[in-house]
């Protein structure tokens, strides 16, 4: 009982959007880095076969243990899975390939289901908080991530058909608090990609906020060229060029995040 006075909890959120290329391993990037600067120790799990996270932090592909397949599969003692990155406070647990014939593997296993969520369980404490980057589909892995999470990220492209699949999403977050986690609930929906110059970013944005109202966060990801180019560095944006617009904006979604759970927290 007196543990958990002591150790703050650990927060598990997972960053998802069946969608591919809207800003998942981006926004789960550099929230993460902007939290790790802010000072708590975080958590990383990249569950995305492409491996871009574990990639976009600069961890080559021979350096990496067997990682997220590992957690799922049962074969390792969760505290061997976390590994450094050379950026503080934060680690990551890393994809590879073998990651890709995890769902197909697991598929007739008991307890499918909770296979991340009890390795990422035996971390709590470990981590103030642990970030989950999935892949483009509503899949086992994606299951995994959201029977595991407290909550929900939801990037959303300022792109044509931005909202197009999220009614879907929404209906699985349902679906999976009602069979396996009672208590999952939507994080917030970060707006990313957004290009002023572009009235269809406007257009979209709008659109969210009446759909979704003050779920969507008030910080907006800019479009910013040094994004991308930190992820090809193997760096967050904030530790590439801390000026940049994509920095600052992904410093304030960690502020924003780190005062809205405190508002709730007191609440
Ligand atoms: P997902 O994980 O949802 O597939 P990514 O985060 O990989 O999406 O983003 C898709 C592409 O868009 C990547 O090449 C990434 O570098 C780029 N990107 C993401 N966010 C931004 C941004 N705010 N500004 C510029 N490029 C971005
Ligand atoms: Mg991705």
């Amino acid at each position: 009982m007196s543990s958990k006075t002591e150790s703050p909890t650990t927060r598990i959120i997972a960053v998802t959007n069946q969608k591919g290329g809207v800003g998942k391993t981006t926004t789960t990037i550099n929230l993460a880095a902007g939290l790790a600067r802010q000072g708590q120790r975080v958590l990383l799990v990249d569950l995305d076969p492409q491996g871009n996270a574990s990639t976009g932090l600069g961890i080559d592909y021979d350096q990496r243990n067997t990682g997220t397949y590992a957690a799922l599969m049962v074969e390792a003692e969760p505290h061997t899975l976390p590994q450094p990155t050379a950026f503080e406070n934060l680690s990551i647990i890393t994809a590879n390939n073998e990651l890709a014939g995890a769902e197909l593997e697991m598929i007739g296993d008991e307890r499918r289901e909770y296979r991340l969520r009890d390795a990422l369980h035996a971390l709590e404490g470990d981590y103030d908080t642990i970030l989950i980057d999935c892949p483009p589909s509503l899949g086992l892995l994606t299951l995994n991530a959201l029977v595991a999470s407290d909550s929900v990220i939801v990037p959303l492209q300022c792109e044509f058909f931005a909202l197009e699949g999220i009614s879907q999403l929404v209906r699985t977050i349902d679906r999976v608090r009602r069979a396996f986690n009672a208590d999952l609930h939507l994080e917030g929906i970060i707006l990313t990609m957004y290009d002023r110059r572009n009235n269809l970013s406007e257009l979209v944005a709008q659109d969210a906020r009446g759909f979704f109202g003050d779920q969507v966060f008030e910080t907006i990801i800019p479009r910013n060229i040094r994004i991308s180019e930190a992820q090809s560095h193997g760096s967050p944006v904030l530790d590439y060029d801390a000026r940049s617009t994509g920095a600052i904006a992904y410093l304030a979604l960690a502020d924003e995040l780190i005062k809205r759970n405190k508002n709730k927290t007191k609440a």
